[in-house]
């Protein structure tokens, strides 16, 4: 369901802290969205809605917060799901994108084997900022061979200009907007 009720609903309920982890930042807490059951419900049905008609065949979770909107929104898809973990969590053999922060690099990894080439692949995190995590977390689900068609956020810091990173043909959508 979208709309303009369920957004605000949504946006009411996210929790600013300021200068989390680090002075300067304020941190989107989302804790205190899932932990509402009308909250968790309104954001994956907004996204359901969104991409019920798309033919997606897994959802790609970026940890940590990506896996709990990607679980949900995968089995309300019929879709799979596959994380996208910091380095050394994934027990098999990994591909790996790395990715520049404010300071230093990160990186992302997945199985190898987790997405056959060819299937249809949503991307999902938290919050897109500067867009530097969801853009790797694209060039890696490539490395598979799949296409990667959406990227979905819950909420999308504008000013900061991340959508501008993620390839034009990926359908890119975000619920709350600041
Ligand atoms: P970026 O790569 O700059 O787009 O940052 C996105 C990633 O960092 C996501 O995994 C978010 O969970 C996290 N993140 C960045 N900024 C914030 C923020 N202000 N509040 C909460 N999480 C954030």
């Amino acid at each position: 369901m979208e709309t303009v009720n369920s957004i605000d609903f949504v946006k009411s309920k996210i929790r600013d802290i300021i200068d989390f982890p680090v002075k300067g930042i304020v941190f989107k807490d989302i804790t205190t969205v899932l932990r509402d059951k009308e909250g968790f419900k309104a954001i994956i049905d907004f996204m359901v809605d969104k991409f019920a008609d798309r033919d997606i065949d897994y959802i790609a979770g970026i940890e940590s917060r990506g896996f709990i909107f990607g679980a949900a929104l995968a089995y309300e898809l019929k879709a799979g799901f596959v994380p996208l973990r910091k380095p050394g969590k994934l027990p098999g053999e990994t591909l790996s994108e790395s990715y520049k922060l404010e300071y230093g690099t990160d990186t992302l990894q997945i199985h190898k084997d987790a997405i056959e080439a060819g299937k249809k692949v949503l991307v999902i995190d938290d919050l897109l900022a500067t867009g530097g995590t969801a853009c790797a977390a694209c060039n890696l689900v490539k490395q598979t061979g799949a296409k990667v068609i959406a990227a979905a956020f819950i909420i999308e810091l504008k000013d900061l200009e991340g959508r501008k990173k993620i390839p034009a043909d990926i359908e890119t959508v975000s619920m709350v907007v600041y």
